[in-house]
């Protein structure tokens, strides 16, 4: 038995490497043949003794992302090589110095680099500490990123042998790292696919529910997009120049968020899909065929200006170029265009990496040299907690930009949401600091205002100028932010030093030593450090005269000692059942002083997780709204919770209703229906109407989420609703 059983993963294991081999498209030269045979070897070898979690033979895995490097991501042999060894120096006996023997520096210093990322990544510190280790690597090479990028992929699309807790964990950290990287470098099909997997964990069922829909739709929708690619084709053809044309539903996650957004359901989403023309031509006939297949497309279909965005001559600043237009279909139906050359489209699809393959070919071969020169800056700037860093790397670094001018005519790039301010920083900090008023267009402007593309922007500034605590207001880059703060701290620290002095002065009165008492005075004061505090005394925020009035003992001022604050005992729930329901890392709850998370209200037979807070531990819904910021944030304090009876409390939920409105019928038929047919009791029904619609709340006790949705089926089966939904 044994036997076969290694006959069967020695199979598997060189099929996968064959579909590995097949994959690269990049031509490979002897060494590349060798060094890719090699590391497939030495993986094999330390490997050899280790299996996945769904028993697999490990080495499968570092195989398998090799194989999305090649082929999704579109990487070269040296990334191939780094995949295949990228598990080895931190989970088997190989060495770097064994790396470095067999494949030199190149190679060394990515597994390097995708080492440190795995073994100084520690699941206990905030995801934003991670975060910063990620965009560390990111700086010293991008290819680490991207083949770690094929790693959490690989590990996302296997991710069902994981207990459910980790599976929450590491959804939560490729929601909120790894997806938001993937669109930022460009990789749409990555970044999708992260989204979707991560919707899969934490909301299962409304997954379920759109895949299924999409799929029993898919009939009607193939007629329809036949139906309106049929006569652009006829015109089309005439253009003699290759071109390929699709419909392509959109991503179930982005599906999930229109019906959240929209609050509609999914009937009444239009745009399931786009359709996708994508001509080959050499790089200079690109704009012109792009702008000429527009034109066929909008004579054939109407099209709706306002919904026409040119991306090729202004590409995204991840470097994506397009051509979007919504026109509108047969039957009235709104359907977005999108229309690219095969060029633009292998950069849409695989991002930085295709991007780097072109670059040269375009004028914008500077994007990913100046975001990464962003975050070098960044990173350098080191006095940054690691949630403020991340504050800053998302407005600046992820955001969209906004182009602007100086009075020459000069382009300035800022990120979208910048204002005048950041602009004068921007130009010089100087300019910035001595800011008084700024001109946009010849208009005076707020210094806060917030720039749009083309504004053409003037500053005056003057000697006397200083910046204050408010303009930390009117900033949003983290340039402005950190310049600013610099010079009120500067500005703190010199009048703070008269504050210094004064209470020197007063401490010597009062006989008492400046260094055993001045912090405690800091703190009596709610104040973060001594800066803060002198510069208040230099404002006479704080008399030092109320100093006189307390006592001294041992040469210490005292200070009445605040009250321990008082957490009033609260009982979880008021069942009759003291057994709690649940049980928290296979724990029984009782042994957790646990509530039910207010903002969600969690109901027997929801998904749910257990979050320990300042105030003890919340149980929450795994589609809470919270959920996923608080799992990101927090994931070390997120515990697993699993509901262990059928029948033990009694839940509240509350359900929004609402629907076209014929007066007191409305209430008598709802109230009927729940308690005299369901049996379920009311704790409370609000109803508001206003010409013929009316909007309502209304809470139930239910015990399980069975009873949950018998109750929101029925409601939505009376007279008079339209819709029922559970309240976020
Ligand atoms: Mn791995």
């Amino acid at each position: 038995m044994e036997a076969t059983a290694q006959i069967e993963d020695r199979k598997l294991i060189q099929q996968a490497y064959r579909q590995l081999l097949r994959s690269i498209k990049s031509p490979l030269d002897a060494t590349d043949q060798k060094n890719i045979r090699r590391s497939y070897e030495i993986a094999v070898e330390a490997h050899s003794k280790q299996r996945r979690k769904s028993g697999e033979p490990y080495i499968l895995h570092p195989i398998e992302v090799a194989r999305i490097c090649a082929e999704e991501i579109g990487l070269g042999p040296t990334a191939i090589v780094a995949a295949l060894l990228h598990d080895t120096v931190e989970d088997t006996d190989v060495t770097l110095e064994d790396i470095q023997e067999q494949f030199g520096d190149k190679i060394t210093h990515l597994v390097d680099g995708l080492t440190k990322l795995k073994s100084d990544y520690n699941p206990d510190t905030a995801q934003a500490e991670n975060f910063k280790k990620v965009l560390s690597t990111l700086v010293s090479d991008v290819r680490v990123v991207l083949i770690k990028m094929a790693d959490r992929l690989h590990n996302m699309r296997t991710l069902g042998s994981m207990p459910k807790h980790k599976q929450l964990r590491i959804a939560a950290e490729t929601s909120y790292i790894y997806a938001p990287l993937a669109h930022r470098l460009g990789l749409y099909n990555l970044k999708t696919e992260f989204q979707d997997l991560c919707m899969k964990v934490t909301d299962r069922e409304e997954y379920r529910a759109i895949a299924d829909k999409l799929q029993e739709t898919k009939e009607s929708r193939n007629q329809y997009i036949d139906a309106f690619i049929a006569p652009l084709r006829t015109k089309l053809d005439q253009l003699h120049a290759p071109y390929r044309i699709h419909g392509r539903p959109k991503s179930i996650s982005s599906i999930a968020n229109k019906i959240r957004k929209k609050k509609v359901p999914f009937e009444e989403i239009y745009d399931l899909f786009a359709v996708r023309i994508i001509v080959d031509v050499a790089p200079e006939q690109e704009k012109p065929l792009c702008w000429q297949v527009y034109s066929i497309v909008t004579d054939v279909h109407t099209p709706i200006p306002e919904r026409l965005k040119d991306w090729i001559t202004t590409p995204k600043s991840n470097g994506y170029e397009s051509l979007h237009t919504t026109v509108i279909g047969p039957g009235g139906q709104y359907v977005e265009v999108q229309i690219r050359s095969e060029r633009m489209d292998e950069i849409a699809e695989r991002g930085f990496a295709a991007h780097w393959k072109y670059k040269g070919l375009t004028n914008q071969q500077d994007l990913y040299d100046s975001w990464l020169d962003g975050i070098r800056e960044l990173l350098s700037e080191g006095d940054k907690n690691p949630k403020e860093f991340i504050n800053d790397f998302k407005t600046n670094l992820f955001s969209e930009e906004v182009f602007v001018y100086t009075p020459k005519g000069d382009m300035k790039i800022l990120p979208k949401g910048a204002t005048a301010l950041d602009f004068a920083f921007s130009i010089h900090t100087d300019i910035g600091q001595r800011c008084t008023a700024v001109k946009v267009n010849n208009k005076l402007v707020p210094m806060g205002y917030k720039l749009e593309n083309g504004d053409q922007v003037s500053v005056t500034t003057s000697r006397n100028q200083k910046p204050n605590e408010n303009w930390l207001k009117m900033v949003v880059t983290s340039r402005a932010k950190t310049k600013i703060k610099a010079s009120i701290n500067e500005e703190k620290r010199k009048s703070g030093q008269l504050g210094k002095e004064a209470l020197e002065r007063k401490l010597r009165q009062l006989k008492l030593d400046f260094e055993s008492n001045v912090d405690a005075i800091v703190k009596h004061y709610g104040f973060k450090n001594r800066i803060d505090l002198y510069y208040a005394i230099y404002q006479s925020r704080v008399s030092l005269l109320d100093l006189k009035q307390l006592e001294v003992s041992n040469g210490h001022l005292v200070f009445e000692s605040a009250k321990p604050i008082q957490q009033a005992p609260r009982s979880t729930k008021k069942g009759k059942s003291p057994k709690a329901p649940i049980s928290i890392n296979g724990e029984p709850g009782d042994q957790f002083k646990y509530l039910f998370a207010n903002c969600c209200k969690p109901v027997l037979g929801d998904e749910i997780f257990a979050f320990v807070g300042a105030n003890g531990v919340k149980i929450h819904r795994t589609a809470c709204p919270n959920a996923q910021h608080l799992m990101s944030s927090y994931g070390y304090r997120t515990l697993e919770a699993d509901w262990i009876s059928e029948n033990a409390s009694h839940f509240v939920v509350e359900l929004n209703i609402n629907g076209v409105d014929d007066g007191p019928g409305v209430i008598e038929r709802v109230t009927s229906e729940i308690s005299t047919k369901l049996g379920l009791n009311i704790r409370s029904f609000s109803i508001k109407g206003d010409e013929g619609y009316f909007e309502g709340k209304i809470s139930l006790i239910v015990s399980n989420t069975n009873q949950m949705n018998q109750a929101i089926l029925a409601l939505k089966n009376l007279d008079g609703i339209s819709n029922v939904t559970r309240t976020e």
